[in-house]
């Protein structure tokens, strides 16, 4: 630390305190050397704490380098003493590296799309959290001084996240009151303002529900250089945050943890609905949701474990990722060896738990072996996704009966031994999920290519999808079929179908292809326990176009 530096957090203050302890106990005569070898041990623990964190916390990306560099740079007394800003703003007042980092994994953490800074100063918390926000996300900064807005947005403009950011300047409570009656609603809420005032916003943000159910706020300086907790505190900004930690520590609308990392960071939750004791609501799982889960959560798959046939590509590798983000294992199985294992490693590199089986699954062997590969491997199987098929097109007329053996041989005799195999599992153990990928072609017949083999298998595949799914629904194991309109994937590349292409955009409302993309929470929502009662069902999903 270097000489001249304020002390600015608790540790600091303590490093200073115990600095000239030290320096009494050296100069001074009959102190005994066990006391001064003590001190000198305190000052190393104090003041290698925060140096520690600081260097082992990963380091910050160059805008944000830039961003600290500018601020620490700037003259700010001169920038006041020419009337650009209203306040004489101290340069200290920067987040830094590791509160900025340690926000932008609350953001990550809390998954939060949305994020609400009041008080930005040069935005280096902004930026942080921006970066810990999706593509999509936002994050919306009160700022008093416009002068800061114009200071943070080159910075901002140098880093891909900085278009997530929108500046507001003026009083922090005129914008809150601008975004409450926009009914607007963050995931996350950072408060590091003017202290008097954190009453004002914390409770203007719980009133007003600008704070989305299962956000977080948090709330910097919580800690103020000790003066929370020293009694001979005097100073204004350490007794308005005493009063805000008690006042939040005292409401019952929330909990709060204060985590002493810098200067103090307190976060606050609001408490579960179910916990608050109010009269007239219906207290059931409408209400506090089943089994105490909100219905995203009730789409999670944690603990499942999930097989997917013909995974090496196209809308299997889609479910495989689906079922795997949503926090099942998954087997990724393909005739393809080469493809299967890719696509496991894909899964791996996210941190899914993935395995690739290689299996045909018209041959009744390799379907046993699978399932045989991973009760030994995982104990059980949860979530049965057949979806490997394939097509081949020729005139009805035309059609030869290997083709046709070939395609009922991979689309519905070796969906059927699927099922049967991984159905003996499940109703062994009273719970699973079935789910076939049959095709549009199951209703309509999709024209002007001909595949009498394909419509006719993918047709089997619906009536093997009601029958087992109600034969078995009382068991526990429920059997629903997805069927996808045109998607984009290798099976509609090849050479003969490619001219067919604007043909069938004409015939689709949605006026597009579907991406795998767009099958992908259909998978989740019949993998999961939310759609138990769904059985036999064929979910349909064509931009509309059997509907022509
Ligand atoms: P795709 O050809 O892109 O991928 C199919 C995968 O299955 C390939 O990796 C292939 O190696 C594998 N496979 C083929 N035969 C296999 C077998 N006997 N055993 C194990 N794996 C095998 O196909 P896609 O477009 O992703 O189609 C997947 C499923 O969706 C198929 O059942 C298909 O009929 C159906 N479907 C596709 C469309 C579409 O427009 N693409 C539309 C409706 C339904």
């Amino acid at each position: 630390m270097p000489s001249e530096k304020v002390p600015d957090t608790p540790v600091e203050v303590l490093v200073a305190v115990l600095t000239k302890a030290q320096e009494i106990a050296t100069t001074s005569d009959n102190v005994p050397e066990e006391l001064t070898s003590h001190l000198q041990k305190a000052v190393n623990i104090a003041r290698g704490l925060d140096d520690y964190v600081e260097r082992m916390t990963t380091p910050e990306s160059q805008p944000l380098v830039e961003l600290y560099k500018k601020t620490i740079s700037h003259d700010w007394d001169q920038v006041y003493r020419d009337g650009k800003t209203m306040f004489r703003l101290p340069k200290e007042c920067i987040t830094g590296h590791v509160e900025g980092q340690t926000l932008k994994m609350l953001v990550h953490m809390s998954q939060a799309k949305s994020v609400l800074e009041i008080g930005m100063f040069t935005g280096y918390g902004a930026l942080s959290m921006a970066e810990g926000l999706p593509e999509d996300g936002c994050l919306v900064a009160c700022e008093l001084e416009p002068y800061l807005k114009h200071f943070a947005q080159p910075i901002f403009d140098m880093s891909p996240h900085g278009k997530k950011i929108t500046v507001k300047t003026g009083s922090a409570m005129d914008t809150l009151k601008e975004l409450a009656a926009a009914g607007e609603q963050f995931d996350m809420v950072f408060i590091d303002a003017d202290k008097n005032n954190y009453i004002n916003y914390y409770n203007f943000i719980l009133d007003n529900n600008l704070l989305r159910l299962r956000g977080v706020i948090c709330v910097d300086n919580t800690l103020f250089k000790a003066k929370v907790y020293l009694n001979d505190t005097t100073d204004d900004n350490g007794l308005a945050l005493r009063e805000f930690n008690q006042f939040v520590f005292n409401d019952p609308r929330v909990e709060q943890v204060i985590i002493p990392l810098r200067d103090g960071i307190s976060v606050i939750r609001r408490v579960s609905a179910c916990c608050v004791t109010e009269n007239k609501i219906t207290n059931d799982e409408v209400f506090h949701g089943v089994k105490g889960s909100p219905i995203l959560d009730r789409m999670r798959l944690d603990g499942k474990v999930a097989y997917v046939t013909g995974a090496g590509q196209g809308i299997g590798r889609g479910f495989a990722h689906a079922l795997g983000e949503a926090g099942a294992k998954v087997a990724v199985v393909d005739l393809d060896q080469e493809k299967a294992e890719a696509v496991a490693k894909e899964l791996l590199l996210k941190g899914i738990n993935a395995i690739s089986i290689t299996a045909d699954v018209s041959k009744s062997d390799d379907v046993q072996r699978m399932i045989d590969t991973m009760v030994s491997k995982w104990g059980t199987i949860h979530i049965a996704c057949n979806n490997a098929g394939i097509n081949m097109n020729s005139a009805s007329e035309d059609t030869s009966l290997e083709e046709w053996d070939q395609t009922f041989d991979v689309n519905l005799r070796g969906t059927f031994m699927c099922c049967q195999a991984a159905g003996r599992v499940m109703l062994k153990q009273g719970y699973g999920k079935i789910i076939n990928t049959a095709s549009m072609a199951s209703l309509i017949v999709p024209h002007p290519q001909k595949q009498l083999s394909y419509n006719t298998s993918k047709a089997g595949v619906v009536k093997l999808t009601q029958t087992l799914g109600t034969e078995w629904i009382d068991r526990g194991v429920s059997v629903n079929c997805i069927s996808p309109g045109i998607v984009d994937t290798p099976l509609i590349h090849t050479e003969s179908l490619k001219p067919l292409m604007q043909r069938w955009l004409s015939d689709i409302p949605a006026g597009r292809l579907a991406q795998v993309t767009d099958l992908q929470a259909a998978v989740v929502y019949l993998a999961c326990d939310a759609s138990d009662y769904m059985t036999g069902h064929n979910l349909v999903i064509e931009g509309g176009q059997s509907l022509w």
